[in-house]
């Protein structure tokens, strides 16, 4: 049995704009006309890779979908 794929998204209230996670992940992230980061491939990349992005975003606004 498989687990169901987490789906990550980005609170956008809380991006700071600093580009970390789309440097680290272009297959996953993207920066909106704003400047403000979003996902645009949810399964663009490993989740322990995701985890990484969510560990390291300065303003701790990447999350899990519940
Ligand atoms: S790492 Fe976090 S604060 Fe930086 S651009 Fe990405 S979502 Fe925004």
């Amino acid at each position: 049995m498989s687990e169901p794929k987490k789906i990550a998204y980005v609170d956008k209230d809380a991006c700071t704009s600093c580009h970390l996670c789309v440097d680290e992940l272009p297959e996953v992230f993207v920066m909106d006309p704003d400047d403000l980061a979003e996902v645009h491939n949810p399964t663009g990349a490993e989740e322990d890779a995701i985890q990484d992005s969510i560990d390291t975003c300065p303003g701790e606004c990447i999350h899990w979908k519940e």
